[in-house]
């Protein structure tokens, strides 16, 4: 039986999650015309659940999918993974107006990459994934000068192993990296190349973001404590993905779960002390079930949280019309 939870602190949204979410549900609530996504807003299943059948909200892959109305202006809203220049081309040249939720952390290392290329740098973007959103709108600021390297231990599918890339000129590089990765990882990657091209540039500051960072220390104060984790996450979320990893490394016992009623399929046998976090883009509500499931089981039960809540906010996202001028 369970009888003491250990509860991650930080979990959960993150500032850029938060934003995104409110960009879709503002742009639902005014908007005369559907709102259509490009992409998942973020990855999360329940939450593009909630948005489809709560708010009439689309989501698309390819912005042609959109149908086009024969009166005013569609909104497309860029999901916070962020979105290469040829999209936003693509938004335009259909005649749709848009809505940009992409994380400022991200736009941060689009802005970094547009200038590293245009001093002629050959950019190495570290990511988990060639096919991750985030990365492919990342590349498509500089595709041209961009190779894509994996984490050790994790490189093919498009992703270049450290050890072995080759460049065109090791004198003019720079590191970039997707900002969801495991933070350990990713130090020891850039160590990597640090070594194979001594004047590799390091941006001062590091891509991977805050929330990614604070939610596997989270894991690590707590990973100690428990017999096992139980992680929220979607598949496809890159920053929950890393968290089940690491809790596996160090707790030995990680299961992953969308919702608590996955529980029916986790094998719990003697753990009687249990971690529990989620991924950037989890609803809390979605832990608090699980824990709601626990206390029924155990009255008893001693729900644990330590750590800090972050204090980031980010400002709105803004409708871009067709002719530059944009709306709050
Ligand atoms: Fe932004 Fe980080 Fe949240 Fe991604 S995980 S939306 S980069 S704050």
């Amino acid at each position: 039986m369970i009888k003491r939870i250990h509860l991650a602190k930080p979990r959960g949204f993150c500032a850029g999650v938060v934003m995104a979410i409110q960009a879709v549900e503002q742009a639902a609530d005014h908007e005369r015309q559907p709102v259509t996504v490009y992409h998942s807003i973020v990855h999360n299943h329940t939450v593009v659940d909630r948005l489809e059948r709560g708010k009439g909200v689309s989501f698309v892959e390819d912005l042609t999918e959109i149908p086009m109305l024969p009166h005013g202006t569609d909104t497309v809203v860029f999901s916070a993974h962020g979105v290469s220049p040829a999209v936003r081309e693509q938004a335009r040249a259909l005649g749709l107006a848009t809505v940009d939720a992409t994380c400022p952390l991200v736009t941060k290392v689009h802005t970094e990459a547009k200038k590293y290329a245009a001093e002629g740098y050959t950019i190495l973007l570290i990511g988990d994934s060639a096919r991750h959103q985030e990365v492919i709108g990342t590349q498509g600021e500089a595709p041209e000068h961009t190779i894509l390297i994996g984490v050790q231990g994790k490189v093919g599918g498009g992703l270049n192993d450290p050890r072995t890339v080759q460049v065109p000129d090791p004198e003019r590089l720079v590191v970039l990296t997707q900002t969801t990765l495991n933070v350990d990882d990713t130090r020891q990657t850039v160590a990597i190349l640090k070594e194979r091209f001594p004047a590799l540039v390091i941006p001062p500051s590091e891509d991977l973001c805050y929330a990614t960072k604070n939610r596997q220390d989270a894991v690590k104060a707590i990973a100690p404590q428990v017999d096992a984790f139980l992680v929220l996450t979607s598949t496809h979320s890159s920053n929950g993905m890393r968290l089940l990893e690491l809790a596996r490394e160090l707790c030995g016992r990680a299961e992953r779960l969308e919702t608590a009623a996955d529980l029916a399929h986790i094998e719990l046998s003697g753990v009687t002390s249990l971690g529990i976090t989620s991924a950037a883009s989890t609803p809390d509500d979605l832990v608090q079930e699980v824990v709601a499931h626990f206390r029924q089981l155990n009255p008893a039960l001693e729900v644990l949280e330590e750590g800090e809540w972050e204090n980031i906010r980010f400002r709105p996202a803004k409708k871009v019309n067709l002719d530059g001028t944009q709306e709050a």
